[in-house]
Order: C-alpha cells, then sequence, then structure tokens
C-alpha cells in the first residue's frame, strides 16, 4: 500500500523543533506575564457563522481560505483561521467581559488557512496571539506592540539573533465605522477612471472590498495608488486623536515606528490603528506579528454592546524561520543526565536503580533491547548523556556502579545507595 504523508502547507515538528518551539513559548508565557496578560485555550473548531460575522464575508480568509466542513449533524464547522473571533466568542460566552474591566489574554495554539503554500506561509501554522478587551487608551496599542516587540528583543539578546535586530514596525488607523465610508469613498473616485489598470483582484476587491486594494503587492496596483488619498486626511477628529497619541506613547517607550498609510491587513474587523512588524529576513511573507484594534468587532457577538479592544498574532513558524542561524539549536539541543549501560544477568537491578533516580528528578534511559556494549555506548553518545552509568555483573557483585564522565571520559566507582545524591550533586554543581 503506498506511504502516506502530510497534508500539503502542514509541518511535522519534530523532536528538535518541539524543543525549539518549547522554549520560545516559554518566553511568550514569560513575558506575556510581566504585562499581565494570561493564558486561555479555546477549541480548533468553531460555529463558522462566528467567523464569517467576526472577520467578514468579504475578506480573503473568509471567501476562499476557510477549512469548512459539515459535522454529522450537518452543522457547519471551520477550523479557526484566526484567534481573535475566538477569543471574543469565550470572553463573551463565559462573562468574563462582565467580571473584569479589563481582559488581558494570550493564547498560542494552530491556525488553518487554505492558501497556496510557500515558505512562511503553511495551511496549518502556529501563532501567539495577545488580546487587550476592555480599553480605548490608545496607550494599551502602545503596550500590545511594546510586548510584541519586548518578545522578540528579548529572543534576539537571548539567542545572538542579528536577523532579528533589523524588525520594522508600521503603524498606520484605517478609522472607524463612522469614517471608514468616507475613505472608501474618496479611493472610489479616486479610482474611478483607473480600474482597468489595477489587476483583476483588486478590480473585485474594488467591488467588495475597496480598503484592501491599498495592500495589493502587484507593481501596477502599487503604481496606480501612487496618488492615492491618504487615510489619515479622512478619518475623523477622534480616530486623528487615537493615532497621534499612539504615535506619542510609542516615542515615549522609545519605540521606532514608520506609517505606511497603505497598510490596513486582511481582517475587516479593525478600526483606528493597524499595525505589523516586518523582517527583511523572510522574503515575501514579511510580517511576522500584526495587529490592530477592533472596537466594534465585540458588538457584533454581544447583542450590540460595544467593547473596545485591541489584539496582535505573531507567526511562530516565520519566527523560527528568523531564528534559523541563532543559538536556538544549540539552546534546543536534546540532553539526558544519565544512561544506563546494562546487561541480561543486570537488567532486572539495573531498571530499579534507574527507577530511584528518576523518582529523584534525574532524566535516565538505557537501552532495553540490550544490544553490544559498542552499540550501547554509541546510544548514550547519541543522547547527549552527560553520565554514563555501567551495571554489569561485576557492579552488582561489589554494590559500585561504574560512572563515566561523557564529556571528559572519567571513570569513578560509586557505592549504589549513594548514587542518587552524588549524580544529583554532580548534575547541579554549576
Ligand atoms: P494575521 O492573523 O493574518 O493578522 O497574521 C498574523 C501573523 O500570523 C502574520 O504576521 C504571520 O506571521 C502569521 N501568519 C499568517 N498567515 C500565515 C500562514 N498562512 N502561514 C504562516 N504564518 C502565517
Amino acid at each position: 500500500m503506498a506511504q502516506i504523508n502530510r497534508v500539503r502547507g502542514t509541518n511535522d515538528f519534530l523532536y528538535e523543533d518541539s524543543r525549539k518551539l518549547r522554549y520560545i513559548e516559554q518566553v511568550f508565557a514569560q513575558k506575556s506575564k510581566n504585562y499581565n496578560f494570561e493564558q486561555i485555550r479555546i477549541p480548533i473548531f468553531e460555529y463558522t457563522e462566528l467567523f464569517q460575522r467576526g472577520i467578514g464575508e468579504a475578506t480573503d480568509i473568509v471567501s476562499k481560505e476557510m477549512f469548512t466542513f459539515l459535522d454529522r449533524g450537518n452543522r457547519s464547522m471551520t477550523l479557526r483561521p484566526e484567534g481573535t473571533a475566538g477569543i471574543v466568542r469565550a470572553v463573551i460566552e463565559n462573562s468574563l467581559i462582565n467580571e473584569r474591566a479589563i481582559n488581558k489574554i494570550y493564547y498560542i495554539g494552530s491556525m488553518y488557512r487554505a492558501e497556496r503554500p510557500q515558505k512562511g506561509r503553511y495551511r496549518e501554522f502556529n501563532q501567539y496571539g495577545i488580546e487587550c478587551i476592555g480599553t480605548d487608551n490608545p496607550y494599551t496599542d502602545a503596550e500590545v506592540i511594546a510586548l510584541n516587540l519586548y518578545i522578540l528583543n528579548t529572543l534576539s539578546a537571548n539567542l545572538n539573533c542579528s536577523a532579528l535586530e533589523s524588525l520594522e514596525l508600521e503603524i498606520n488607523t484605517v478609522g472607524c465605522q463612522s469614517c471608514k465610508p468616507n475613505y472608501n469613498e474618496a479611493l472610489r473616485q479616486y479610482l474611478d477612471d483607473k480600474k482597468d489598470s489595477l489587476c483583476a483582484v483588486c478590480q473585485n476587491r474594488y467591488e467588495k472590498n475597496i480598503l484592501r486594494i491599498l495592500d495589493c503587492k502587484n507593481a501596477s496596483c502599487a503604481a496606480v495608488l501612487e496618488n492615492a488619498p491618504q487615510i489619515y486626511d479622512h478619518v475623523c477628529s477622534e480616530c486623528k486623536e487615537h493615532f497621534d497619541s499612539l504615535c506619542f506613547s510609542l516615542k515615549e517607550m522609545n519605540i521606532d515606528y514608520t506609517i505606511n498609510s497603505k497598510l490596513v491587513r486582511g481582517l475587516d474587523y479593525y478600526t483606528k490603528t493597524a499595525f505589523e512588524i516586518k523582517s527583511n529576513y523572510l522574503g515575501t511573507q514579511s510580517a511576522v506579528a500584526g495587529g490592530g484594534r477592533y472596537d466594534n468587532l465585540i458588538a457584533t457577538f454581544n447583542n450590540g454592546k460595544a467593547v473596545p479592544a485591541v489584539g496582535s498574532a505573531m507567526g511562530i513558524e516565520r519566527l523560527l524561520i528568523i531564528l534559523e542561524d541563532s543559538k536556538l539549536s544549540e539552546i534546543a539541543k536534546s540532553s539526558l543526565d544519565v544512561f544506563v549501560i546494562l546487561f541480561k544477568e543486570s537488567v532486572c537491578f539495573g531498571t530499579t536503580i534507574i527507577n530511584e533516580l528518576r523518582k529523584n528528578n534525574i532524566s535516565v534511559d538505557s537501552d532495553l533491547n540490550l544490544r553490544s556494549i559498542k552499540s550501547q555506548f554509541k546510544s548514550a553518545d547519541k543522547s547527549n548523556a552527560k553520565y554514563c552509568l555501567i551495571i554489569g555483573s561485576d557492579e552488582i557483585e561489589n554494590s559500585m556502579a561504574t560512572l563515566r564522565d561523557m564529556h571528559t571520559g572519567i571513570e569513578q566507582k560509586i557505592s549504589f545507595d549513594k548514587l542518587s545524591s552524588i549524580l544529583y550533586s554532580l548534575l547541579h554543581k554549576n
């Protein structure tokens, strides 16, 4: 029978990659804690309507990228393409929105989009996302940006990663519900006699989601847009003030940014702030993180009661690409405290010793296939063990195990009853 391979656009995170992920996730958890963001976990699939209503029918994600299926009861389900809609649903459904004035949440998990796979763009990918729900203070937008940068800068410093030193923060305002139509109209008028020069996708966007034309990477569209009206000139005074305060807060925090007046992002729910953190190391899929404010999203699920919010999501696979030449591989090397060499006559006694060591928080492995001593030493080497413990019939007879330091090669005899305590202190001497 033919071998079954993984689905196109998905990835296996094998041993080393999983260790890398674990390291990064620890940094997410620690740094989120410093900003008092707390983790919540929500389902991977939701009713399709959640995303249709939340993200917007006209967006690329909803119109062509969702993995949607009927369950056995003929209900339409969708694998989450992003985290915010689900978080908002959970916050409302579980009354968190009433219990806390401000909810500061982070999540880590897999997302699903049927995009054309390429480097940095997958059909299953992982995001670290943060959401601050319950305040319209522009300082919060700056805090969300600052936490993303804090994480990236920490990784850069801890992992000696020069690729993370050259990140670019781009910000923009996309206006609010009341002033967005003004800009849409100005853009429509500007493009009215230039429509034919737009790419086919943007000609469709002209009808359905005109703002997204600004984001098009196509060179002919970029040329058409060169003299397009600027969003900032068409947003209301409240949105202008919000944006100015965000810029001010970022300056106060010593965070460099550029204003990209064409940055609108792919989700409909954004209001006021939109931002992206880009790395030129990533090629065309250059955004490692992106986000913005979504002051009206919650009202769509909350009987019209609006609660202001701002959030972001960082792509973990893209982060791993940036970290490729960093110290992460070294840090993520497998490690084992002790590899025990056993023989047929010592396997029974040996396994009791192994269990005792494990109970003392020492990581231990052995080759229960009991291959030749040479093969067992090879396995010890491969497992990156710090020490090798030899338990043969001589050792059992003399009640002393032979301990070999795998780094220096030096061997010593240790009585079995002192093994745990001696090993523990050897392993923790630094
Ligand atoms: P978004 O949810 O579209 O705002 O994207 C936030 C971040 O998620 C991006 O900046 C990327 O780092 C990452 N991301 C989005 N889509 C993909 C994808 N298809 N594959 C890998 N990473 C992605």
